[in-house]
């Protein structure tokens, strides 16, 4: 008797908590045009997204630990809990593109009925934004790229799990394609240290290369290009023998790409590259293709390295291609 008491009590919570939900609409309005964005690709993919049947809350609050965003329950379009709380903490230090990632993830859960999945891509990116815990061990660094020209995959998938692999997975370029390319060089020196070359010119393609070493290991190389506040950047950690991309808006950064480098002695001379033409930025380390990038969304004005002091430059050179 206690338990059938016990069981109605919780029914009608539930069916209250329910009830309550589905009148309420609710969403922050910093999160308001990210939701918007979300409808729209819906509908360009046929799916109308109406939050009238479910109710939707959105807000601004306590996740948990070790998250910065969650969703209440699972769903789909005409079902469960549309409860999601993401924190505003984690909210205000990100790009608009990966605050979009973690809305359009969390409304996949709730909107799309869509489970955590870590498959990966062919070049060991994620299949999905679903991706989440748990991971494996080695799962934890790899980026989730929603930017740029990898953007509108993401987006696809999302809506269509059996969306076709894109083609940029597949994507290699040679380091002597340049040798095809006319250079004119802007300057090259090398440094025992830290170093920033301001261009006089506004330059749309360029060649950067620096040959680096680290001379103690604790430290980390900063190589940042574009302006102070909008660019990419592209990082190596010593210690752990990792090279990270990313790209800076607003003085926000966001990692593209992250990956681990057991076979190379940071302590020596590294050659790192940075080549950006027609339409895209490829990056290379050691002469072997690393990752590509989007082009600067603002004019190239400055490239440096910043080490605290802990690298040895050998070269520090960048070229314009004509
Ligand atoms: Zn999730």
């Amino acid at each position: 008797m206690k338990k059938m008491l016990f069981m109605s009590m919780f029914i009608l919570i539930l069916s209250c908590t329910k009830r309550e939900l589905s009148n309420t609409i609710f969403v922050e309005p910093e999160i308001q045009p990210y939701l918007d964005d979300f409808v729209a690709e819906a509908a360009k993919r046929g799916y109308v997204v109406d939050f009238s049947d479910t109710g939707l809350i959105m807000e601004f609050g306590e996740t948990p630990p070790g998250t910065s965003a969650t969703c209440l329950g699972r769903g789909n379009a005409h079902e469960g809990l549309h409860h999601m709380i993401f924190d505003k903490e984690a909210w205000d230090s990100r790009t608009p593109d990966n605050n979009a990632s973690r809305v359009y993830h969390e409304l996949g859960h709730c909107e799309l009925s869509r489970p955590h999945d870590n498959t990966r891509l062919v070049n060991n990116m994620w299949k999905t934004i679903m991706r989440g815990q748990p991971f494996a061990s080695d799962e934890e660094g790899i980026a989730r790229a929603f930017y740029g020209f990898r953007k509108p995959y993401y987006i696809d998938e999302l809506f269509d799990a059996d969306t076709p692999s894109p083609f940029w997975t597949t994507l290699q370029f040679e380091y002597d394609e340049i040798q095809q390319l006319q250079t004119e060089t802007l300057t090259s020196f090398s440094a025992v240290s830290d170093t920033i070359f301001e261009l006089l010119q506004t330059v749309e393609q360029f060649e950067f290369e620096s040959i680096v070493s680290i001379e103690n290991l604790n430290e980390n190389l900063y190589f940042q290009w574009g302006t102070k506040e909008n660019g990419a950047y592209l990082n190596i950690h010593g210690r752990d023998k990792t090279i990270v991309v990313g790209i800076i808006e607003n003085g926000r950064t966001y990692r593209l790409h992250q990956k681990n480098h057991p076979d190379i002695d940071f302590t020596k001379k590294n050659k790192f590259t940075i080549r950006e033409q027609s339409n895209f930025c490829k990056i290379f380390v050691n002469e072997e293709f690393e990752f590509l990038l989007d082009t600067l969304n603002t004019p190239l004005l400055s490239i440096g390295l910043d080490s605290d002091g802990g690298a040895a430059v050998s070269l520090f050179k960048v070229s314009k291609i004509l």
